[in-house]
């Protein structure tokens, strides 16, 4: 609103659409390429790009930093020098005279800082989750610069902005909360006046700062996350996730290649599939979205013409099964207590995995026993000390969780009858803690993860020789008791 009740077209944001590159669509000059291309087809519209750190830098700064937390600065050095040389040699191809020379100062005095915080990490032997925000941040910092300049190289208008200065966040460092009133507020403040002055506004994905300034992140993923924040700060008529799958999918199809996308889903439905990890969306994106009923699209930068996914309030005919998600490297953790599981063993259970950032995942409970499991297994060490005289922690890595995810799934006695003796000799734990009706998970060891999978797919998703669209015609096969695998 501007203050007098009325809105502008700004206000309404009528024609605002935020664009989010993850790290493969600007992995080398030839994806920055394309992500030109796909501005300049959106500049009609009043555009704001959000870019993730390139592709693998992310993992990159960690092992830098944990390298230099243990004392192998020169190693750390090393692998820091490499995205460096990476990052100038992209300068180098996409961006030419002064404006080189500008991002080429810029690039180095972001590296000198990265360094000197990699020798405060060598001196003070340790990488606390703020250190680590600060560290893994460069990674956006570096992306978000370069982008800007290949774009504005290419004669579109693009002006930088530091994500940091505009979403603001808890202290939850690793994994942090928007504070959504002065989020929206700074991310209006900052980009309007850009927006309306005909500028596309480029900023790093995933990182943020707390009202005082100490950097953050939005949790490993978080640009798709940062880009549903933008558009809902700004009532965007479209969020765009531009990354390198053709979009939502019955499965990762890496893990299996007879995947297809699915071409509607309801926010809802593209959520659960989120949290229960499919990597191609942040498991937080979708609620901003919502709020504001802002319809997101998933989609593949280099196939810039695909319909990919879209996901709006209201999906198509509901399928029962809809996808398949996998979440790896996860543990299964069993907590027993003599005394019995009452409400402080579970207070005090709780406190303790908050204290080490620790995010529960699926929980069942019987006389005595607790069953968790966890993605992040490093803290369960820390967190066995310190329920120690209170309870027994004990955990099982190299898990995996598979999860069958659709509406109402549970209560689709076929479903499971079908599933479990299609997994019966898999050595699998059928889990049903979760609380919604839209899941049957199973829970496998790490090395099952892509049979099981696959199987699954096969029985849920089997392809009729004559189908045109896989999407809603094979899974209605599945109901009828009439796929080939059935
Ligand atoms: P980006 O770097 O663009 O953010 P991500 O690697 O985070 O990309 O997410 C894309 C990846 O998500 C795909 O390459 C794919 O392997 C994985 N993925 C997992 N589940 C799904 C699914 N159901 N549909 C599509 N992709 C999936
Ligand atoms: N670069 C960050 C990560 O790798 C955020 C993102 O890509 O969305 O987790
Ligand atoms: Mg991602």
């Amino acid at each position: 609103m501007n203050g007098r009740g009325q809105q502008s077209r700004f206000d309404r944001g009528d024609d605002v659409v935020v664009m989010k590159f993850g790290g493969t669509s600007v992995e080398d000059t030839a994806a920055i390429r394309r992500l030109i291309g796909i501005v300049q087809s959106r500049l009609s519209a009043q555009v704001v790009v959000v870019v993730s750190a390139l592709a693998r830098v992310t993992d990159q700064l960690l092992e830098a930093g944990n390298a230099a937390a243990k004392g192998h600065l020169g190693s750390a050095l090393a692998t820091v020098r490499d995205i460096y040389v990476r990052h100038e040699e992209l300068a180098d191809s996409l961006v030419d005279g002064s404006a080189h020379r500008a991002l080429d100062r810029e690039l180095r005095g972001e590296f000198r800082t990265l360094e000197s915080l990699l020798h405060s990490l060598e001196g003070s032997r340790q990488l606390d989750l703020r250190a680590q925000d600060q560290l893994l941040g460069f990674g956006e910092c570096f992306s978000s610069r370069l982008v800007k300049e290949a774009l504005c190289e290419a004669g579109i208008s693009a002006a930088h902005v530091d994500a940091r200065t505009c979403i603001v966040t808890d202290a939850r460092h690793g994994q942090a909360s928007p504070v959504w009133d002065a989020t929206n507020q700074q991310v209006r403040d900052t980009l309007a006046p850009l927006l309306e002055s005909g500028r596309v506004a480029v900023l790093g994905g995933f990182i943020a700062s707390t009202s005082d300034g100490v950097p953050t992140t939005l949790g490993r993923g978080g640009s798709d996350f940062s880009a549903a924040i933008v558009g809902a700060a700004l009532c965007a008529s479209r969020v765009e996730i531009w990354t390198d799958v053709d979009g939502i999918m019955t499965t990762d199809p890496k893990l299996c290649s007879d995947a297809r996308v699915i071409r509607k889903m309801s926010f809802d439905e593209a959520a659960e599939l989120a949290h229960f990890g499919a990597k191609v969306l942040h498991p937080a994106t979708l609620a901003p979205a919502v709020r504001e009923n802002i319809p997101v699209y998933v989609l593949n930068s280099k196939r810039p013409e695909g319909e990919g996914t879209e996901i709006a309030a209201r999906a198509g005919a509901g399928n029962v099964v809809h996808a398949i998600t996998a979440k790896r490297k996860v543990a299964a953790v069993e907590i027993e207590s003599e005394r019995g599981v009452d409400s402080e063993l579970l207070r005090a259970v709780y406190a303790v995995f908050d204290a080490h950032s620790c995010a529960v995942d699926v929980m069942a409970m019987s006389p005595g026993r607790m069953s968790l499991l966890v993605s992040s297994t490093g803290a369960l060490p820390g967190i066995a000390a310190d329920l120690e005289g209170v309870a027994k922690v004990r955990w099982e890595n190299h898990k995996a969780l598979v999860c069958l995810v659709g509406k109402n799934i549970r209560r689709q006695p076929d479903v499971a009858s079908r599933a479990l003796p299609a997994v019966a000799d898999m050595d699998v734990r059928v889990m049903c803690q979760g609380a919604s009706d839209r899941t049957i998970s199973f829970l496998a060891e790490e090395s099952n993860v892509e049979e099981l999978v696959q199987r699954l797919h096969a029985l849920f998703f089997a392809k009729p020789e004559t189908s045109p669209d896989w999407g809603e015609v094979s899974v209605a096969f599945c109901q009828a008791g009439l796929s080939p695998a059935g």
